[in-house]
């Protein structure tokens, strides 16, 4: 039987490329959910993670690079009553989209970034990103990276977001809990997935080795600052899990309180900007 999210259309990442784990999972959070394709709406970037869109029956925009966030935000206040889901790359979020996340985490927008962190450009072939390790060899760098990387768990939580996570793609069971976890949160929610890009960067078997479950250790996700002790650990083990999780109200409460009532309630008529743009 096909699955309520499915579109029909066969996925054509690599072969054992971390991407399929991550649509499995998160087909299986909605359905566990209880969600309908409907009531959903999904956004992908610009990267091998962005035919997430094509492969989902909910509804889906597939954005310009870096720009998930924006799109996300606005389509939240203009409908709060939809489930809103980014799905953006390393690439896309953690550079050229990278100014829009911390103001995402501070204001509390009320939607869910995954983020297919595979450490490299794969679409374009394989380069270095805010995240790929120093000494790296990648195409863009072919003695070394020599960048330092770009800590996403911490700098989530550093911007004030209220639901803090990192998956792994070799573990979809943990995976699929973190997606429904984070939709379900009332407010911000990104959940950062360490995925193999077995093209160009094949991390499996080292992230197999060292990654760890938060929650079979004990951490209380309450607690900021064990959270970020255990966003700085990054070694021989590898924490994934719930780092952080908290409430405050979000963005959209905030905001249409002051303002008038979202569009979906009180439409707005765009005849005269339409003309303007045509
Ligand atoms: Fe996946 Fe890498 Fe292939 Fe892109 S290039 S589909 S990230 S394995």
């Amino acid at each position: 039987m096909k699955n309520p999210y499915s579109t029909g259309r066969k996925a054509v990442w690599c072969p054992g490329c971390g991407n399929y784990a991550i649509l499995a999972a998160f087909k299986k959070a909605l359905q566990e959910l209880g969600l309908k394709p409907w009531e959903v709406v999904v956004i992908s970037g610009i990267g091998c993670h962005g035919r997430m869109t094509d492969y989902l029956s909910t509804n889906g925009f597939h954005t310009i690079h870096g720009r998930v966030l924006p799109l996300a935000t606005g389509i939240k206040l203009a409908n709060p009553k939809l489930t809103v889901i980014g799905f953006s790359g390393d690439g896309d979020a953690y550079a050229i989209g990278l100014g829009h996340l911390p103001h995402a985490a501070r204001r509390n927008v009320n939607v869910t970034l995954i983020v297919h962190d595979n450490m490299i450009f794969g679409l374009t072939t394989g380069q270095v990103t805010p995240t790929t390790p120093i000494g790296v060899r990648t195409r863009s760098t072919p003695k070394g990276n020599v960048e330092h990387p770009l800590n996403p768990v911490l700098l989530a939580l550093s911007s004030g977001a209220t639901f803090v996570a990192r998956g792994f793609a070799g573990e979809p069971s943990h995976l699929a809990w973190l997606f429904k976890e984070a939709i379900s949160h009332k407010g911000f929610a990104i959940v950062d997935v360490l995925q193999p890009c077995v093209t160009f960067y094949n991390t499996y078997q080292y992230f197999k080795k060292r990654v760890y479950k938060l929650e079979d250790e004990g951490h209380d996700p309450s607690n900021y600052e064990a959270a970020l002790r255990k966003a700085l650990e990054w070694g021989d083990r590898i924490p994934i899990g719930i780092f952080y999780k908290t409430t405050r109200p979000t963005y959209e409460e905030l905001l249409l309180k002051q303002k008038e009532p979202p569009v979906v309630v009180k439409p707005v008529d765009v005849t005269k900007l339409y003309r303007y743009f045509r």
